[in-house]
């Protein structure tokens, strides 16, 4: 049976176990809302929970895919919760979110691929907690990519997030069922769609991509004018998941982040623990006050 792999020092977080950790666990088991967070099993959850910040996972916690990095169930998702919506928006009044970020699992089984809930939510959001400011970070819509992106834009999320989670010499291992070009093609057609909506991506470290291939990343990025930039270290879920093959140091982190500010980002998260949608909220403030 594989080893766990050890961690070093800078990755350890400690077990979560807070009042504000309990009392965000519990809303969205009463709301029946499923979150990244746990979902994928995010190093953050204590430090995010205890502060009430959530990202919740709409479209159910069952994946078409199998990216071989991530932890969410796959096989055949349940239909789609047409309370969903209300309760998005009822969590995000509760935890009185200033930002939400709000994901979703790959449903390629359905003809819209899940746009119509994206829309939904978003609308149920500006209905509900006006004064929140709404991130998505959103699948590929593999096969309606154009009318999806369209359909979501029109509701206006403030920042429209798409990962491409690695360099593209890896996507037949780590993310087979994505095309790396189709993926940044998704960005540019939002800022194309609509040059209001901040446009933000992020990739993993830690799976055997080289510096160079890393700095082709972000180049191919702002390229297709992605704004914000994220960049984090792959941590290994389970034993059956991709192998870490390096824990990427902190200061070289930080060199990517000073890199990626010179390459113009806008806003820029680089460390080991960086997530999609960890301190998004304080990042995209402190970007609208600049
Ligand atoms: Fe959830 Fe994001 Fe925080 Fe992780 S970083 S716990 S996914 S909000
Ligand atoms: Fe995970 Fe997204 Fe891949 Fe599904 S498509 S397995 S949710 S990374």
């Amino acid at each position: 049976r594989p080893e766990r792999q050890r961690k070093p020092d800078w990755i350890r977080v400690k077990a979560p176990t807070s009042k504000g950790y309990n009392e965000t666990r519990k809303l969205m088991r009463d709301l029946s809302l499923h979150t990244v967070c746990e979902e994928a099993a995010c190093p953050n959850i204590g430090e995010c929970w205890t502060k009430k910040h959530a990202t919740v996972m709409i479209l159910g916690d069952t994946c078409t895919r199998a990216c071989r990095f991530c932890n969410i169930k796959t096989g055949m998702p349940m239909p789609v919760d047409p309370f969903e919506p209300e309760n998005t928006a009822i969590a995000a009044a509760e935890m009185g979110l200033a930002h939400i970020v709000i994901t979703s699992v790959d449903r390629d089984d359905l003809p819209d691929r899940g746009a119509g809930q994206f829309v939904k939510v978003i609308k149920a959001l500006r209905r509900e907690t006006p004064d929140t400011t709404i991130e998505i970070l959103t699948p590929d819509f593999r096969g309606r990519m154009k009318q999806s992106i369209e359909e979501i834009c029109e509701a206006g999320p403030d920042v429209f997030n798409h990962n491409l989670e690695t360099i593209p010499r890896l996507y037949p291992t780590i993310r087979p069922g994505a095309r790396y070009y189709a993926s940044l093609r998704l960005l540019e057609e939002v800022k194309a769609h609509n040059p209001l909506i901040f446009t933000k991506s992020g990739i993993m470290l830690g799976l055997g991509e080289t510096r160079l291939e890393v700095h082709q990343v972000m180049d191919d990025m702002r390229s297709a004018d992605i704004d914000f930039i994220t960049m984090g270290q792959y941590l290994q879920p389970t034993p059956k998941h991709a192998k870490v093959e390096e824990f990427v140091e902190p200061k070289a982190f930080a060199a990517y982040g000073s890199n990626a500010r010179a390459k113009g980002f806008l806003q820029v998260a680089a460390t080991p623990l960086t997530r999609s949608s960890y301190h998004a909220g304080d990042d995209f403030a402190e970007m609208k006050a600049a």
